[in-house]
């Protein structure tokens, strides 16, 4: 059992300059006055023990699943093998974290299964040798996706509407010291655009269109990966390249997320 050490929570600004302690008020509002948080501290959960077994050789099982079912990037494969999904969910839930379905986070949301992440943020990196640069995730949940994201960009921002969940993210990821990670509370169907443009925007939630402010928020040679309502009706991933001249798109496999709502709660 890892020890248990009490690291402050430290604000950054997106100048870079760190504040010492975390204030509650902090980094809890949005719209133009959105502050990231750095996560660093670090309590321990005491789903390990409840998981009953060594969770590494549980992921590694899923990873190889998720190969079989034809994720190919390997650093895709690395990071999910990486992090520990059972420490998202509720205890009562950990001897599902590894099976590939979706969860209930709590407020009505889910986190998504392993397959759809792994699916998606390999559309992201669209083979890209190295790291990804700055990334925005639309709909943080309880924060499993973005701690995959972080091991796989320079930089993360991670934006939820709903409070509880952003909170409950901040808790949840705590122990994993993602200094590269940055929390924001607010409506994500504006972006976020402080940390733009950004090389890689994916959205967990999905709406009848894409919101314009990811479309400008993208960086020429960026990607965008995204559910959205398709003019059929059902809900399907929308890849979308920015080139230099336009954005170009398509639209691949149904899926099945939680609606894009505007607006906090
Ligand atoms: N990636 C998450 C999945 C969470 S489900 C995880 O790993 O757990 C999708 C989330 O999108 C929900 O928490 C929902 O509240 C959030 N969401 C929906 N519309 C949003 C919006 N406009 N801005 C920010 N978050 C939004």
């Amino acid at each position: 059992m890892p020890e248990k050490r009490a690291f402050p929570i430290r604000l950054d600004s997106l100048s870079g300059k760190p504040s010492s302690k975390l204030s509650p008020k902090l980094g809890l509002t949005l719209g133009n006055a959105a502050r990231p948080v750095t996560m660093q501290a670090k309590p321990v959960k005491a789903a390990d023990a409840s998981l009953g077994m060594d969770s590494a050789a549980v992921r590694a099982r899923m990873v190889q699943k998720l190969a079989a079912s034809g994720i190919q990037d390997a650093l895709v494969l690395k990071a999910m093998g990486t992090v520990e999904r059972h420490r998202f969910v509720e205890t009562a839930l950990v001897n599902q974290a590894y099976e590939d379905t979706s969860l209930p986070i709590g407020l009505g949301q889910t986190i998504s299964k392993p397959n759809v992440v792994a699916r998606m943020i390999e559309l992201l990196r669209n083979n890209a040798p190295g790291l990804l640069g700055r990334v925005l995730e639309i709909g943080t949940g309880c924060g499993y996706q973005a701690a995959v994201l972080s091991h796989l960009a320079t930089e993360v921002y991670s934006i939820e509407r709903l409070k509880g969940l952003h909170e409950k993210a901040r808790l949840n990821l705590r122990s994993f010291r993602l200094h590269n990670l940055h929390l924001l509370f607010g409506d994500g169907m504006q972006g976020f655009a402080k940390g733009a443009p950004y090389a890689a925007i994916i959205a967990a939630a999905g709406g009848e269109s894409l919101p314009q402010a990811w479309l400008d928020q993208l960086a020429v040679g960026g990607r965008l990966v995204a559910p959205m309502v398709t003019p059929a009706g059902h809900q399907a991933l929308v890849v979308v390249d920015r080139t230099p001249t336009g954005y170009q798109q398509r639209v691949l496999e149904a899926v099945h997320f939680v609606p894009l709502k505007s607006g906090i709660s």
